[in-house]
C-alpha cells in the first residue's frame, strides 16, 4: 500500500458488489447477526428426513456452544422457537412453476467439477472453496492420476500434492488437510466417504457446506449447499431471503417442493452461474422471466422452455471413466 493510502481511503466494496443484489432482505430484525443464527432442525421435511444436526447447530452458533459449554454443557436458557419462513412475493404454485421449468430445462443437474467417485469429489469439493470449477479441474488432471483413493492421497507428502495443485487458493492448507482427511477416511472409516454429516464434518477441511454439497451430489441427499449463487437467488428473487447462506438455505428449504428438495441444489447453482448472473442478469434467456419478483429484472418475456444441451460428456453424468477427462474452455464463475 503506498504511504499515502491509509485502510479508511479504501472504498469498501459494497454489498450490491459482491453479492450481485441490492439488499439483503429484511427478514425481521431479530436475525443475531453477531452470535450466528440458531440453526433448527428443518420443519419442512414430510419425509423424516432430518437435514441438520446439533453439531451443525453448534459450528453455527458459537456463542450458544461456549455458553453451553461454560456451564457445564447445559444452557440455563430455553432453546429459542425455530423462526417462521419470512413471506415471499410468490404463492406455492409459483414455486412450483418455478422449479418444474428449471429442471424441465436440466433434468439431470450435477457438479462442473470433475471426479470419479465420492472420495474425488470429496477431494475437488474441498479445493474449490474461493476457486473457479476450471481451476479445481486443472488441479485435479495433474493430482488425481496420482492420488485418487484416500490410501494413496495418504502417502504422499503434503508438499507433493502443494506442488501438483499449486494453482489452487490457500494450496498449502489444502495440502494438508487433504493427507489428514484421507488419513481420518482410511483409519477411522476403512477407506469410504462416510454418508453422515457428522462424520463428514469432524473430516479436516471439511465444514458443513462442503459435506451438504458431497451427501446431495454423491448420494441424492436432500441438503443445499448455498453457495454464492444460490445465495444471489434467494436474495435477488426475494425467494429465500437471508443474511447468511444458513438463512437462505432454511428459507428454500421451507418452500421447494418434494420432487425437487435432491436437485435443488444444481438446478439453482447452474442458473446462478449461466443465467442469472452476478453482474447483470442475462433475463431475455431467463424461462422464469414472467414469474421472477427481483427488482434487477429487465424483460419479463420468459425464454423457451426447451432441455439445455448437456455439458461436454463427462462434465455431466457424473462419476467419469477414469483417464477419460475432457477438455473445459475458459473460466467458470467461482461457486463459493
Ligand atoms: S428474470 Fe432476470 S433477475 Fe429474474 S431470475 Fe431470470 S435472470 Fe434472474
Amino acid at each position: 500500500m503506498p504511504p499515502s493510502t491509509s485502510i479508511s481511503a479504501l472504498k469498501p466494496r459494497r454489498f450490491s458488489e459482491r453479492y450481485g443484489v441490492r439488499s439483503a432482505w429484511k427478514i425481521g430484525a431479530s436475525a443475531s447477526a453477531g452470535a450466528g443464527i440458531v440453526i433448527a432442525r428443518a420443519a419442512l421435511a414430510p419425509d423424516g428426513c432430518s437435514r441438520y444436526s446439533p453439531i451443525m447447530a453448534e459450528k453455527s452458533a458459537p456463542g450458544r456452544a461456549s455458553s453451553a459449554k461454560s456451564s457445564g454443557g447445559k444452557s440455563s436458557r430455553a432453546p429459542k422457537p425455530a423462526k417462521a419462513p419470512p413471506a415471499i412475493p410468490y404463492s406455492p404454485a409459483d414455486v412450483e412453476e418455478i422449479f418444474r421449468r428449471l429442471h424441465v430445462q436440466r433434468p439431470n443437474p450435477t457438479s462442473e467439477l470433475e471426479h470419479y467417485d465420492p472420495f474425488t469429489f470429496l477431494v475437488a469439493v474441498v479445493l474449490s472453496a474461493q476457486m473457479t470449477d476450471v481451476g479445481v479441474n486443472r488441479a485435479t488432471r495433474r493430482l488425481f492420476p496420482l492420488a485418487d483413493t484416500p490410501a494413496a492421497m495418504a502417502a504422499l507428502e503434503p508438499e507433493r500434492i502443494f506442488e501438483l495443485i499449486g494453482n489452487v487458493s490457500f494450496a498449502r492448507t489444502k495440502s494438508g488437510n487433504l493427507v489428514k482427511l484421507s488419513r481420518r477416511l482410511v483409519e477411522e472409516h476403512g477407506g469410504v466417504v462416510p454418508r453422515s454429516i457428522e462424520a463428514l464434518i469432524a473430516l479436516p477441511g471439511v465444514g458443513p457446506k462442503t459435506a451438504r454439497v458431497v451427501l446431495n451430489t454423491c448420494f441424492g441427499e436432500k441438503y443445499l449447499g448455498v453457495d454464492t449463487h444460490i445465495f444471489r437467488i434467494g436474495n435477488r428473487l426475494k425467494i429465500a431471503p437471508g443474511r447468511t447462506p444458513d438463512e437462505v438455505e432454511r428459507n428454500f428449504l421451507a418452500i421447494i417442493p418434494k420432487p425437487y428438495l435432491a436437485p435443488a441444489h444444481h438446478l439453482l447453482l447452474l442458473h446462478g452461474r449461466y443465467v442469472c448472473k452476478a453482474r447483470k442478469p442475462d433475463c431475455p434467456a431467463c424461462v422464469i422471466a414472467d414469474l421472477c419478483r427481483a427488482d434487477e429484472k429487465w424483460n419479463s418475456e420468459p425464454a423457451p422452455l426447451i432441455r439445455l444441451p448437456d455439458h461436454p460428456p463427462g462434465l455431466q453424468g457424473t462419476p467419469q471413466a477414469k483417464g477419460e477427462l475432457p477438455r473445459t474452455d475458459g473460466e467458470a464463475e467461482a461457486s463459493v
